[in-house]
């Protein structure tokens, strides 16, 4: 047991960095190995909760590399005050909410993921607004736009650049006191403070920072209390010029619950979405991956065109793109082979699976048909008036992306039209996406609405 966590624990140091290693995995111990779970053992439960969100992947890495196949992690908390049920397990994959104190500067800000750094953010189309202005906050300077709103769908990027902003601007300016926490911490952190009436150094420690970033701010929707609180500290800041960066998973007007005045307040800065991934980016952040788990798994043989299959197949979100390649590498490392298409196919047949669930080229026409409010039958029928004739070419292009039907067999669906037809109503909404932002949005829309 000493022996595989020694070895693990030198790796896991190169792996996070060393200032992530001290504080996060050093007071670690691997205390029991049984049934494809690691128990860990670990001081307290901010550290074990953090450590799971943060480190699982990691850690499982390295031990299955090592040669110890293990699946989950199971984390004991050893120093609890003894209780009548014995010290307290939690597993990984359910990590409780964190309850972090606030207990002095060490303390207040979460911890960041080493890996979420601008240097290995893949820039494409589909993000590069919000990386220009992910890197001009990150700059200081003048406050431009107050806050920066980030928002997009799950795994695309937004909490990669928060952490990626929180760390050039500490790099850059070593004095600068800067908060990064999820809405949700933000939460605990206010009901614990109300609890143990240090609501006045609650105000305080959030009224002082620099840079106040605030991940997933849909969590406080409908949380009165705290959305109170959340409006006063923002507009305090906001009053000093400071610079808040905020994330959400849809834009402030969307977030339901959320009061008014803070959606109008959200929307005073800059707001810029992040796009569902390309087909180009997906590849380029593929290569890139690859280029990092080279480091870790030398002498891995890559057979041409695998990539190139995932980029295809795995449209879903970076998260998974990235756990299915990690998961193949770790695989074929395991097994000694070389990466080829059929060993790609065979290990990651569920996430295949799964991100196989098409959209058929009728729900995509429902779908439309709803949004711009007309019948169904008119958006696939003969009539070719303009208020249809726009929605029924969106509907071709969406049915062309979203799916894997062929030119005819989409014409066939679109009241037997030909070929030629819908190849002419996709061409035409390319041109207009880049023209006409109104309509790009549109479809981003319906496209996020169709995946969901
Ligand atoms: P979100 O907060 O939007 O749900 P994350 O920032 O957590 O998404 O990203 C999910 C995973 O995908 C992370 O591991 C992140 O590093 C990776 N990722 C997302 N976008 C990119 C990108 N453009 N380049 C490199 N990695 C990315
Ligand atoms: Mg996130």
């Amino acid at each position: 047991m000493d022996n595989i966590w020694g070895q693990a624990r030198a790796e896991l140091e190169t792996l996070v960095g060393s200032n992530n290693y001290t504080r996060w995995l050093a007071p670690l111990e691997l205390t029991g190995l049984k049934d494809g779970t690691a128990a860990l053992s670990c001081p307290t439960h901010f550290l074990s909760d953090w450590v799971s969100r943060h480190y699982s992947r990691p850690i499982l890495e390295v031990l299955n590399r090592n040669g110890t196949p293990v699946e989950r992690l199971s984390f004991t908390v050893a120093a609890q005050p003894a209780g009548p049920a014995g010290p307290a397990t939690a597993p990984a994959a359910r990590a409780a909410a964190p309850r972090p104190a606030l207990r002095g500067d060490d303390e207040m800000t979460a911890p960041l993921d080493a890996r979420f750094t601008f240097d290995n953010f893949v820039v494409g189309k589909p993000n590069e607004l919000a990386h220009a202005a992910a890197r001009r906050v990150a700059e200081g300077g003048a406050v431009s736009f107050n806050p920066l709103f980030l928002y997009g769908g799950v795994g695309l990027g937004k909490t990669h650049l928060m952490h990626a902003i929180a760390r050039d601007r500490q790099a850059r300016d070593p004095q600068a006191r800067i908060l990064y926490l999820s809405a949700e911490q933000f939460m605990y952190r206010f009901v614990q403070a109300l609890r143990e009436r240090t609501v006045m150094d609650f105000k305080e420690l959030f009224r002082t920072v620099d840079l106040l970033m605030v991940d997933d701010v849909q969590f406080i929707a409908g949380k009165d209390s705290t959305q109170e609180e959340f409006f006063h500290t923002f507009n305090a800041l906001v009053d000093q010029g400071k610079q808040i960066v905020i994330s959400a998973d849809r834009a402030p007007g969307e977030i339901k619950d959320l009061e008014e005045r803070i959606k109008s307040r959200l929307s005073c800065g800059l707001i810029v979405d992040l796009h569902p991934t390309d087909y180009e980016l997906r590849l380029s952040i593929l290569q890139s991956k690859t280029e990092q788990f080279r480091t870790i798994y030398p002498g891995l043989v890559l057979g041409t065109g695998v990539l190139e299959f995932l980029a295809h197949r795995i449209t879903s979100n970076v998260r998974v793109l990235e756990g299915a390649l990690q998961r193949l590498f770790a695989f074929a490392s395991l097994m000694g082979r070389p990466i080829d298409l059929d060993m790609t196919q065979e290990c990651l047949a569920d996430i295949l699976r799964a991100s196989d669930r098409k959209v058929s080229v009728e729900e995509i026409q429902r779908k439309v048909a709803e949004h711009y409010n007309i019948r169904l039958s008119d958006l696939v029928g003969p009539k070719r008036v303009r208020t249809l004739a726009r929605p029924r070419q969106i509907a071709m292009y969406l049915a062309k992306q979203m799916t894997s039907r062929s030119l005819p067999e989409i014409g066939r669906r679109f009241g037997g039209r030909d070929h030629t037809t819908i190849l002419h109503g996709v061409k035409r909404i390319e041109e207009l996406r880049s023209e006409d932002r109104s309509l790009a949005e549109d479809i981003d829309l319906l496209r996020r609405a169709l995946e969901a």
